[in-house]
Order: C-alpha cells, then structure tokens, then sequence
C-alpha cells in the first residue's frame, strides 16, 4: 500500500512553484522557522528533552517558555485535570450551546470574573480567539465604532480589528499624544474603543494605562486591555498591572490567556455582564467552536484560584528576571529592560539571530528561539529569555556564561562598548 495518495497529474497551474518560492523566500530572508521537537518531562521543566532531527536525543533547559510561574506541572493543576478527565472524559463534545457547556466551564468563568473584579467573564479555546473574535464582533454591537489600536499590538488584535469592517485608527506605540490627536480629529458623537496591551511581550514594556483611561473618559471611550502578558503574574491576585494599578474599574474589556502564566490553555475576556452576554450571542468565534475540555478548564481554574491566594511564584519569578538582568547587564550584553519579567537580548539581524540561537541549543543545550519578522520589525530581531521560579541559580549561571563565551566568539557589540 503507498503511503501517500497517489499526486493528481493534471493540467492546473503549478501550484508547487507558488509555493517553493514563498517558502524560498523565507530561507533567502533567513527567517524560515524550524520548530524544535521537545518532550517536556513533569516536575523536571526547565529541563527537557530534544528530540533532534537525526533522530537523537539530548537534554536541553528551556529559557523562551511562557510557562512563566511553571503552573503546567503544578501538582494542584494536574489533580484537578486528572479528577476531572476520570469523571467526564476527553472533550466537551459540543459547542458551548450545544451540550458544550459543564460546570467546569461555568465555575472557570466565575473564578475569572472574580478575578477581574467584573460582573461577568466569557471563555474562548485560546486568547487569540478571545482578541480576534471579540474585536471584529464589537463594531456590530457599537455601529460606526472606531477602534483606536495601538502600533504594536499582538497579531490577534490586528487581526480582529482588520476583520470587522469598521474604522480603525493607528497611534504610535505607547504615544498618547498621538492617539489624543487621533481621538480629538473624530466626530466625539462617534462610538469608540482603545485597544492596547499592559505589557508588550516582545520588548517587555509596560503600556500607559492611567494615560489611556484618561483618554478614554474626556474622550468617551471604550477600554479594551490585552493583559496576556500580565495575568497570574501581577497584582495582588495575578489579575495583571491594571489590577496593581488599582485601574481594573476603569477598564471596560480585559483579555487574558489560561495558557502563560496559569500554564494550561484557553483565553476569556471579562467585563460587564451585558458585554459578555452580547459578545457571546453574536462572535461567531465564541459560538461555532467546540468548547474546551472539561479536564482543560478544570485545570485552568485550579491555576487561577491557586495563584490568587499564593504570591510566591509571582515574587520569586520578579526576583530571577531581576538578577538575570542585572547579570546581563553587568557583562554588557544589549538587553531591553523596561521592568517587566521579559528579557530582550537584542541581535537586529534575522542570520546571526538564528546562528546564536543554534549554538547556544547544539553546544549549551540551552533552547532560546529566535524572534523575528513578522513578530518584530525587521532590524530588531533578538533572543527574548524567560526566566521563572523554575529556573534556579544552577540554570542561571549556565546560562549567562555561554551568552558571554558566544558574545565574545562572535564578536557582537556590548551595551558599554556599543555607547
Ligand atoms: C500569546 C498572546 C496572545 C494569544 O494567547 P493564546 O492564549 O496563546 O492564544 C494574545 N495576546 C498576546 C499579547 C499574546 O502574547
């Protein structure tokens, strides 16, 4: 028997071509993505294993996760996903309509709306689903809405906010004389809606939110906050900086993801109780999708409780990316520090991006994935670590020592030489 369908012989265009020279296209550009094989290992993360392309295998600790507190191989996440998958089984077998609702979900939905401090909260399969949906659905609740979106915000929101038809505006990043400027050129009878991030997690910078509220009030705006980035890991709950900030009242959609910090997987929005309920009746990204496993959601709402009342990851991973920055810095290396838990070692070349990023997995084992265009702009590709409670002094020290040996290897400019 073959193991692969026969190829049709016909006379159609040559498809294949079109896509060779995509494909090339990536490869001349040096931005072609490998993704790299890893088996996780429970109560070992970091540390994994890689699974190479020749077929072997070789230990590796992982430093690009976004499993920030390292909540997906917390004993109390997994006993509930364990109680709840014995109990149910595998999927929800349905949409959230149609027999996809249990009490898992309803229950996760509670515990993310206390969370927030809001009326109500509404599930997606992932927060960019949760961003797209909810963005490209809005314009049909709010008709002539203009969204004013910020330069940099995730592809999710990009992508909602293209979507939906409707107007949109585009301030510069974190530039809230531009969107001033931009709230103040439109008809103030106009419904409208400022979409932006609390933490970038590309440079790891912190959006202006007491700004922006402002704007949104003398404006009469909506506010819609990406705290992606932010839940689980701020805040004296983990509900993210606008909750430390003492702003979760003055902002009237948050969106966050079950799937960093809180290490399962799902996204949500919060809000008002008439928001959620409309979102829910008309974003067909909420509606025709098959919810997400009961033993999904039990997990996810297990993390959040857990990190509302424990404040210890949360410290301990402020602590380890202050001394990873502090110990990058000391050797000159060009980190981006904006204060976040993210740490940006800025390379600006998509090759030598890569090569740093194979060499530190083939000689260190360490896995750091290379960022690159489209994620960031072309000229500022770089290596983003994220350092955890989960990564200890050992890790640390492995780490900072063959970034200064490669540093040096290839010559690459240091912070103090570089002025
Ligand atoms: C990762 C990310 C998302 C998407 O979250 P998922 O739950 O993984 O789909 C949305 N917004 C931002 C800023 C992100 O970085």
């Amino acid at each position: 028997m073959a193991r692969f369908a026969p190829m049709r012989r016909d006379n159609r265009l040559n498809y294949d071509a079109h896509l060779d020279v995509a494909l090339n296209r990536l490869h001349e550009e040096g931005r072609y993505r490998t993704f790299i094989d890893i088996e996780r290992e429970r109560g070992q993360y970091p540390h994994a294993t890689w699974n190479k392309p020749d077929g072997s295998k070789a230990p590796v600790t992982v430093w690009c996760g976004n499993d920030y507190l390292g909540m997906g191989q917390h004993p109390t996440v997994l006993e509930a996903m364990h109680e709840a998958l014995n109990a149910t089984g595998a999927g929800s077998g349905g949409t959230r309509n149609i027999s996809g609702t249990t009490v898992y979900h309803k229950d996760l939905e509670a515990e993310l709306a206390d969370l927030h401090d809001k009326e109500a909260a509404l599930l997606f399969t992932s927060a960019y689903i949760a961003n797209d949906a909810t963005l490209s659905t809005l314009p049909k609740l709010f008709p002539g809405l203009i969204i004013y979106s910020d330069a940099l915000n995730h592809a999710s929101m990009i992508e909602g906010v293209r979507r939906n038809g409707g107007a949109k505006r585009i301030f510069r990043h974190n530039d809230v004389a531009h969107l001033r400027a931009l709230l103040a050129a439109d008809d103030p009878a106009a419904p409208k809606l400022i979409a932006f991030e609390s933490i970038y997690s590309m440079d790891g910078d912190f959006g202006p939110i007491a700004e922006i509220c402002d704007l949104a009030d003398e404006f009469g705006a909506l506010t819609y906050i990406d705290e992606v980035h932010s839940v689980g890991m701020y805040g004296p709950r983990g509900a993210g900086v606008a909750a430390r900030e003492g702003l979760m009242g003055r902002i009237d959609i948050v969106n966050g993801t079950l799937a960093k910090a809180f290490g399962v997987m799902g996204g949500y929005i919060a809000g008002s109780a008439k928001m959620c309920d409309a979102v829910r009746s008309y974003a067909p990204g909420f509606i025709f999708t098959t919810s997400l496993p009961p033993a999904v959601a039990a997990g996810a709402a297990a993390s959040v409780k857990h990190l509302k009342s424990d404040d210890t990851l949360r410290s301990q991973q402020q602590t380890q990316a202050s001394i990873l920055k502090l110990r990058l810095k000391g050797l000159g290396l060009p980190i981006v520090d904006h204060g976040t838990h993210i740490v940006p070692v800025m390379v600006g070349d998509p090759v030598h991006t890569k090569k740093l990023s194979d060499m530190l997995l083939e000689d260190y084992g360490i896995y750091v994935q290379p960022i690159n265009f489209p994620t960031v702009p072309r000229g500022t590709e770089r290596l983003r670590f994220t350092p955890s409670p989960v990564h200890g002094p050992e890790e640390m020290d492995k780490l900072v020592s063959a970034l200064d040996a490669l540093w040096s290897h290839c010559a690459l400019n240091r912070a103090d030489m570089a002025g």
